[in-house]
């Protein structure tokens, strides 16, 4: 196998070039992808424009391939099963270990159910590039604890908003409100799965509009009423909007915070304790939240593809950061290896 192996590396800050790099050697414990397609993440957008990997890293951690080489002490995956991978177990894409904008990815210590995942042929290369972000969403779900009469507020809908919304949704969450500046992106949020919208720019309070739809709760330490929004998923990266959701959550309400925050601000502490609210952050998944995620693709039950706004072919990668970068333009952008 020694065809050319072109890789998306991370030179500087707003650097990325496509380079000839060897077809990756195989071990007795590890597996070779070909690569079919991988999604640009905010996380890559955050290297690309703040640094944090070394020189020459492959970036790509959001991708799904086709197994073409598995170490003979490898046995639970087999030459040519599609999978997906956790990039957290070696670091793919994120700076120890290669990623997926290339043709060709080594997993070392390759285990099915563990760092890679078989997927379906109902989960096309596109679908195959969404299920770990889908993950992302899943996992801050799965943690948060939500009934189907739960009054949920998305902030922010950018990726991981829009797909937490489809994970709402699939659990059977209803009354899902999600606010957003961007109309492209509301519009994005109904198709997902959320029953109401809220424009900052256009709409009055978000206050208001929370109250006019779920009704109001008596909160006796507060002068007046609140709205009865019992849980919120901060996925916006506002620090403005992390302090909304403390003000608006009702009593004993769930703050599930998702997003990466680049300014820190000031927030009313009292909030949290005398609404008994629940904080928690969420980053990464479990195993667990793959094979959820992938059971849910299979079924058709969750259909990311309406947040694909463009491909790229890997050799355009760095135009490709380019638009990812371009909120205005773009929503998930993915690159394709084949
Ligand atoms: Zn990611």
């Amino acid at each position: 196998m020694k065809e050319a192996n072109p890789s998306g590396v991370f030179h500087d800050v707003h650097d990325i070039r496509v380079l000839d790099k060897e077809v990756p050697e195989l071990t007795d414990d590890s597996a070779i992808i070909k690569v079919e397609m991988t999604g640009i993440c905010g996380t890559d957008l955050h290297i690309y424009h703040e640094g944090l990997v070394p020189q020459g890293s492959v970036l790509g951690h959001e991708f799904c391939g086709e197994l073409v080489e598995v170490g003979k002490d490898v046995k639970d995956l087999k030459v040519g099963d599609r999978v997906v991978v956790n990039p957290m177990y070696n670091g793919v894409g994120l700076g120890p270990s290669p990623g997926g904008f290339a043709k060709f990815v080594k997993i070392d210590k390759a285990k099915a159910n563990h760092n890679i995942y078989v997927i379906p042929d109902t989960i096309s290369s596109e679908k195959g590039a969404l299920v770990e972000p889908f993950c992302v969403g899943l996992a801050a779900i799965n943690k948060t604890q939500l009934t189907a009469k739960d009054n949920v507020l998305v902030s922010g809908c950018g990726t991981i908003g829009l797909v937490t919304i489809a994970g709402l949704k699939s659990k059977g969450v209803e009354n899902i409100i999600a606010s957003d500046i961007s109309e492209k992106r509301l519009e994005l949020a109904k198709t997902l799965g959320a029953k109401y919208t809220f424009n900052p720019k256009t709409d009055g309070s978000l206050k208001d509009k929370v109250t006019e739809l779920f009704g109001s709760v008596m909160a006796l330490d507060y002068s007046g009423k609140l709205p009865n929004l019992t849980a919120a998923f901060e996925c916006s990266g506002v620090s403005a909007l992390f302090g909304q959701c403390l003000e608006l959550l009702a009593p004993d309400g769930k703050l599930t915070v998702l997003a990466i925050y680049s300014k820190d601000m000031t927030i009313s502490p009292n909030h949290v304790v005398y609404k008994r609210l629940q904080i928690r952050g969420s980053l990464f998944y479990s195993n667990e939240d793959f094979l959820e995620a992938i059971d849910l693709m299979d079924k058709g039950i969750v259909d990311l593809t309406p947040i694909v706004s463009h491909h790229f072919p890997l050799t355009d990668l760095p135009k490709a950061f380019e638009v990812q970068s371009d909120s205005s333009q773009s929503v998930k952008v993915i690159v394709d290896s084949i």
